[in-house]
């Protein structure tokens, strides 16, 4: 249990999809690095530090990544980088095209930058096991000047995993650049990018025990783009955004990187096994309950299941020693169901009964045995309780 999470009253944390606990490797990268004062930009001394310690972290996440250090632009997170992929590969015109389950980051976007589906916005339906359905895609890509493909490379909600080569092949035929969102994927499963055919990649420290304000856009060398920055100034990461860089918020996603690339396949290999306990501990225990996209590859950590007729957030009250989310985090809070849940053709009712929970690095067999009895706990006593209201 990571420290910090451990004081608070053993809670089970499995919101991983949210953000990930801290790495230590990354807290301790943040300390030196905020002790040194340098700005990344100035050529004394101390800025050669600071200079150093972001050019070690751009081999680090490259490493990861199998490219190039100079493909990569650092950036306050993968919102930025989504938004900054969406507006340089549009700049010239032409449509977008991408998918209806995609995170805000790509489909507000897409809608604010090419005026929305009255516009240039292709938004591709998926099946009820979240999987895109390729024939769409040819349509789309046949019937317009299409500019840009995104397409997630691992669903926030459900965890379900985007084939991307038949995709990118497909785009790439038209002559249509690929961009993918590939935040929850990066540090969960390995990435190659000498063979996922992709122009653009969007990533996010905090999602694989990084700190959260620290991201990354990978944008493959010769791929002509003008720059077009959310906010105007200097010049930095070569022209692609301004403002001083966040050094310390750069060297710690360096560092978990590196220590995520330490044991990748068997830790993911080992969070799968503990995601298939929970969800067999859960489909015995709870009368009901169901997994969504069981049948679709997904990512190892996450599961996203439903319980009919009990509101999630009554759930979650019921079990406050697991942290887990409705939904997606991002837009919880927000009073819309799910709209991955509903693009897969779940009700409304289903979608708002639906808890996400999401294991990670420092998840324990033990913390998803709890996990399991808590839930369980949960919707008998959200059942009865709903049970004794409707008899007043
Ligand atoms: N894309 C996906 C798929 C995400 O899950 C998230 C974070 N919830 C984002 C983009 C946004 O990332 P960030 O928090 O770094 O802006």
């Amino acid at each position: 249990m990571v420290e910090g999470r451990a004081a608070e009253a053993k809670i089970v944390y499995l919101d991983y999809n949210a953000t990930a606990p801290l790495r230590p490797e990354a807290l301790e990268a943040t300390l030196a690095a905020l002790k040194t004062v340098g700005n990344a930009s100035s050529m004394h001394h101390f800025g050669r530090d600071a200079a150093v310690r972001v050019d070690g972290a751009r081999r680090q996440l490259a490493d990861l990544l199998n490219c190039s250090p100079g493909e990569i632009i650092f950036t306050s997170g993968a919102t930025e980088a989504n938004n900054l992929a969406l507006r340089a590969a549009l700049a010239r015109g032409g449509a977008l095209v991408t998918t209806a389950v995609e995170h805000p980051a790509v489909l507000e976007a897409g809608r604010a930058i090419t005026g929305g589906e009255a516009g240039d916005l292709v938004v591709l339906p998926v099946d009820g096991d979240g999987v895109l359905d390729l024939e769409p895609l040819h349509d789309a890509l046949n019937q317009r000047n299409v500019a840009l493909v995104s397409v997630m490379l691992a669903n926030n909600e459900t965890g379900v995993l985007t084939d991307l080569a038949p995709i990118a092949k497909a785009a790439h035929e038209v002559g249509a650049l690929v961009h993918t969102d590939a935040t929850q994927y990066v540090g969960r499963l390995p990435l190659d990018l000498a063979e996922l055919d992709v122009d653009l990649l969007s990533l996010s420290a905090h999602k694989f025990g990084g700190p959260q304000g620290a991201g990354a856009l990978f944008v493959r060398r010769g791929t002509n783009l003008p720059h077009r920055p959310l906010l105007i100034g200097g010049g930095h990461e070569r022209g692609w955004r301004a403002g001083t860089l966040n050094v310390a918020g750069i060297a710690a996603l360096g560092a978990a990187a590196e220590a995520v690339r330490r044991n990748l396949p068997s830790e993911a290999a080992r969070v799968s096994e503990l995601r298939d306990k929970l969800e067999a501990g859960l489909t015995t225990r709870v009368s009901g309950c169901q997994i969504n996209a069981a049948r679709a590859p997904r990512l190892p950590g996450v599961t996203s299941v439903t319980f009919p007729g009990v509101p999630a957030d009554a759930v979650l009250a019921a079990m406050p020693h697991v942290a887990a989310s409705d939904g997606s985090a991002c837009s919880s809070g927000a009073p819309s169901p799910s709209h991955v849940l509903l693009a897969m053709g779940r009700s409304r009712e289903d979608a708002d009964s639906t808890v996400r929970f999401s294991l990670g690095y420092d998840t324990t067999a033990e913390d998803v045995d709890r996990a399991i009895d808590a839930a369980a706990a949960a919707v008998e006593q959200t059942r009865l309780l709903m049970a004794a209201t409707a008899e007043q």
